[in-house]
């Protein structure tokens, strides 16, 4: 299951992406089609064309694609996934070799040497870390670990979603 998420989305997409969910943010699209925000009409041509649901709060976009979209209600990103898990099943298991990069939605890749990555991360993470992946594409190179942040997630989707 692949998403794209509007504009206001911007958290969730960031969650969805940890959670291994192939997920297009409507704000990575600005270059694409040089505008700003991209509109309605390109998004709703992207998903179809790209096979992907639209995740979206705005009722209007969403009356225009209904059998291809979710339209998420209130506010707060732990709120959101919840309403997602009831309604697509969506499952929040964290597993960071199944992750995809919270900044670009690229696949990870297990560092071999963690030297390599030395100057990417703060003193304190290498020290502490000996496992760390990173984004495969090469105008990011974001370094992930299985951090204190995860557990963090974790504890909330476990108190916020039922979960
Ligand atoms: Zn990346």
């Amino acid at each position: 299951m692949k998403f794209l998420t509007d504009a206001m989305l911007g958290k969730l997409t960031r969650f969805l992406r940890i959670f291994g969910y192939d997920t297009i943010y409507a704000n990575d699209l600005l270059d694409f089609y040089c505008e700003n925000p991209v509109q309605d009409k390109n998004l709703k041509e992207y998903a179809l064309l790209s096979n992907r649901l639209v995740i979206t709060k705005d009722l209007p976009f969403y009356n225009e694609i209904r059998e291809k979209a979710i339209l998420l209600e209130g506010k707060g990103v732990y709120n959101y996934l919840d309403q997602l898990k009831r309604m697509l099943n969506l499952v929040y298991d964290f597993d960071i070799e199944k992750a995809r990069c919270s900044v670009c939605n690229s696949m990870l890749v297990k560092i071999n040497d963690k030297n390599s990555i030395k100057e990417l991360v703060k003193h304190e993470t290498f020290k502490n870390y000996d496992e760390f992946f990173q984004c495969n594409n090469p105008s990011c190179q974001k370094v992930f670990w299985n951090g204190p942040h995860i557990a963090d997630i974790n504890e909330k989707l476990r108190d916020e979603v039922n979960y």
